[in-house]
C-alpha cells in the first residue's frame, strides 16, 4: 500500500475556510472497556483476568492499525492502577486513571518501537522495570509495533521476560506478529483483535456523529466505513477529514469527491461496457472518470467489489454479506458468467497492484481496461448453444481456477417421441442429430431387411431404440450374433448379466426393433460376455476421444497459456469437459 504511487486517499482536508477538524478519533478514543467497539472477545477475556486476580505478566496484542491495541492497553493499564481496586472497569475519575489518560502517569510507559528499535533503548527501559512502581500497583510497559524491535532488542527483553518482576506488566501490540521470535511469543497471553466489520463501524461513525450533532448520510459514512478498511481510528480520522471537507456536515457528495470514489451509475456503464466488449465506450467512460477526479485505484477497486457482487450473485444466488446489490447488478449478471466475473476481478485486483509500476497513472489504467476488453473467456469455455445453455443454468461447481466448464442442462426428451420416430440420442448432453431421425423416420416406412444387420451396426441401431430403465442397458450392453440359421427373422444376441435376460424386458426391447425395423422379429439371448462391439463401449470410446480432444484444444490454445502466465493459474486435474456440440472429425471409435 505504502508503495503505491498513487496513494489511496487525498491528505487535503479540504477547502480552505472549512471549520476546524475537532479530531474525532482522539475525542472518542474509548477511556473505558464499555467503549471499546467490536473487540468484544478481547475485553471479556481482560475483564475476567482483572476480576479473577488471575494475570499474566506479559500480553500480547495483535491486529491491523487503528483497530484499539494501544487504547486497550491503556484501559488495561487503568483497571490495573486504578485507585478503586483492580477492576474490570476503570474509574476513570481517580488521579491514576486520569493521569494515565493524560500519558503523565508515571508507572505507565508507552513507546513505540518503530522509533526505539535499538538494543540500547530497550536495556534502559528494562532497567527500570527492576525499581518499584512510584505511585500505582504495577509498572505498566505498553511497547507498540513492537515487531520492530531489533534482535538483540528481543533478547533483552527476553531475560526480562523470562523472569518478571511481580509489579511489572508487558502489552506488546503488534500488526505483525509473524516477526517477533517464537521465544517471546511463547511468554505471551495472545489476543487477536479483529478488523471492524463495516456494519458496526458504519453504525458507531453514525452514533458519534449524532453526538457531535454533524447532519450525515448514510450512504456517506458507508462508503467512510469502506475506506477505513475495519479501522475505527482510521474511520474517525476520515470523518473528521470528510466534515472539513463538506463544511460541517457529512455528505455522500463531498465523501466521494474527497475518497475519488466512482458514482455506482458510471461504474455500472463501465462494467456494462466492458461485457459488451465495447472498446470505444469503456475507453471514453473511463477516461470520463478520471476526468471528474476519480482515483484510477478507486475505480479498479470499486469495479473488482462490483464483480465481487456479481459473483455472489450468480453462484450463490443472493447479494453480498456487506453490499447492496441493486437491480443493476441482476443486469450485470445476464450479461457476465461468474466465470467471467472471477477474470475480470483478477484483472482488475492485478492492475490495481501495478498501478504503481505504470509509466503514469491513466496509461497504467488504460492498460486494465484494454485487458478486460482482451480476456473473452467464450473462446476458453465454450462456443454457440452450449454457451446460451450455460449461461442459461448457472452452475456453482464451474471455477476459473479450475478451467471447469459447465455442463449443459439435459436435453429433455421431446414429447411424442414413438410417434414422431425421433429417438433420444445416448448421451442426454448433446442434442440428436438431424440424421439419426431422418433415418429412423425413413425406415419406419420401408422395411430393413434383416441380412442388413450385423456386429458392427448392431450399436447405432440399439442407440436408436426409445428404450428407458433396464431396457435402455439391454440395448447398451448387448452384442449381435447373427440370425438364428432355424428360425426366421430371430435375432440371436448376447447379453452380459442374469438380470438382461428377462422376459418383460425382453419383450419391450423386441416391440421396439419391430417398430425400427419395420417388420417383426423376435430375440434369443444368451447370458455371457459379449464378443462383438456395444453401444456401450462405442460411447466410451467416443467419449475418451473426446477428452482427448478437449484436453488437447486447452492444453494447444494461446489464451489459456497466456492466462496460465498471466496470472500463474494452474489447470486443475481432470477438470476439462468437452462442452458443446461435439467435432464433427471427431474419428470413429474403435472397439
Ligand atoms: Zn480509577
Amino acid at each position: 500500500m505504502s508503495d503505491n504511487l498513487f496513494g489511496d486517499l487525498p491528505s487535503a482536508a479540504g477547502p480552505a475556510g472549512a471549520q476546524a477538524p475537532v479530531v474525532l478519533a482522539r475525542k472518542w478514543r474509548p477511556r473505558q472497556f464499555a467503549a471499546v467497539v467490536g473487540q468484544d472477545h478481547v475485553v471479556k477475556a481482560l475483564q475476567h483476568a482483572l476480576t479473577s486476580k488471575r494475570l499474566h505478566h506479559a500480553y500480547l496484542f495483535t491486529g491491523a492499525r487503528g483497530v484499539g491495541k494501544t487504547t486497550l492497553a491503556r484501559i488495561f493499564a487503568k483497571a490495573l492502577n486504578c485507585e478503586t481496586g483492580v477492576v474490570a472497569e476503570p474509574c476513570g475519575q481517580c488521579s491514576s486513571c486520569q493521569e494515565i489518560d493524560a500519558g503523565r502517569f508515571v508507572d505507565y510507559i508507552e513507546i513505540d518501537a518503530a522509533s526505539n528499535r535499538g538494543v540500547g533503548e530497550i536495556q534502559q527501559l528494562l532497567e527500570q522495570a527492576r525499581f518499584a512502581p512510584t505511585g500505582g500497583r504495577f509498572k505498566v510497559y505498553v511497547i507498540d509495533e513492537v515487531h520492530m524491535l531489533s534482535g538483540h532488542a528481543f533478547n533483552a527483553m527476553l531475560k526480562t521476560l523470562e523472569e518478571p518482576p511481580v509489579d511489572v506488566k508487558f502489552v506488546l501490540a503488534t500488526t505483525d506478529p509473524q516477526k517477533i521470535p517464537v521465544t517471546v511469543l511463547s511468554r505471551c497471553l495472545q489476543f487477536n483483535l479483529k478488523n471492524l466489520r463495516r456494519e458496526p463501524l458504519v453504525a458507531h461513525l453514525a452514533y458519534v456523529l449524532n453526538q457531535e450533532s454533524v447532519a450525515s448520510e448514510p450512504r456517506a459514512l458507508e462508503a467512510l466505513a469502506r475506506a477505513a478498511q475495519g479501522s475505527v481510528r482510521d474511520g474517525l480520522s476520515l470523518t473528521d477529514q470528510a466534515i472539513a471537507y463538506g463544511g460541517g456536515s457529512v455528505s455522500f457528495e463531498a465523501v466521494s469527491s474527497m475518497l475519488g470514489l466512482v458514482g455506482r451509475e458510471a461504474l455500472v456503464e463501465l462494467a456494462d461496457a466492458i461485457a459488451k466488449g465495447d472498446a470505444a465506450a469503456a475507453m471514453a467512460l473511463g477516461e470520463q472518470l478520471l476526468g471528474n477526479g476519480a482515483l484510477a485505484s478507486a475505480v479498479l477497486d470499486d469495479l473488482a467489489r462490483l464483480y465481487h457482487e456479481v459473483i455472489v450473485q450468480s453462484v450463490i444466488g443472493r447479494q453480498p454479506e456487506d453490499g447492496a446489490t441493486d437491480e443493476s447488478v441482476r443486469r450485470l449478471c445476464e450479461s457476465i458468467s461468474p466465470e467471467q466475473a472471477q477474470l475480470y476481478y483478477q484483472i482488475c485486483t492485478l492492475g490495481r497492484r501495478d498501478l504503481g509500476l505504470a509509466p503514469d497513472e491513466s496509461t497504467g489504467f488504460e492498460m486494465v481496461l484494454l485487458r478486460l476488453l482482451a480476456f473473452k473467456p467464450e473462446l476458453v469455455w465454450s462456443k454457440g448453444p452450449a454457451r446460451a445453455a450455460a449461461l442459461r443454468a448457472p452452475s456453482p461447481q464451474r471455477s476459473l481456477a479450475g478451467m471447469t466448464s459447465p455442463v449443459p442442462p439435459k436435453a429433455t426428451t421431446p414429447s411424442g417421441v414413438a410417434a414422431t420416430g425421433v429417438t433420444p440420442s445416448a448421451r442426454p448432453n448433446h442434442p440428436v442429430s438431424s440424421s439419426a431421425s431422418s433415418a429412423s423416420s425413413a425406415s419406419s416406412v420401408s422395411a430393413v431387411p434383416l441380412s442388413s444387420l450385423s456386429a458392427e451396426t448392431w450399436p447405432a441401431l440399439m442407440k436408436k431404440l426409445p428404450l428407458s430403465g433396464l431396457s435402455r442397458q439391454f440395448a447398451q450392453q448387448s452384442s449381435f450374433e447373427g440370425l438364428d440359421p432355424v428360425k426366421s427373422n430371430c435375432l440371436l444376441v448376447r447379453a452380459p448379466i442374469e438380470a438382461l435376460n428377462e422376459p418383460s424386458l425382453i419383450a419391450r426391447v423386441t416391440d421396439a426393433l419391430t417398430a425400427q425395423l419395420g417388420q417383426a422379429v423376435s430375440l434369443r439371448v444368451t447370458v455371457g460376455q459379449p464378443e462383438g462391439p456395444t453401444a456401450a463401449a462405442k460411447d466410451a470410446a467416443k467419449a475418451q476421444a473426446l477428452q482427448k480432444r478437449a484436453e488437447e484444444s486447452i492444453a494447444n490454445s494461446p489464451l489459456v497459456q497466456a492466462i496460465i502466465k498471466e496470472f500463474d493459474a494452474t489447470i486443475v486435474p481432470g477438470s476439462i469437459r468437452w462442452i458443446g456440440p461435439e467435432p464433427e472429425d471427431l474419428e470413429e471409435p474403435k472397439t
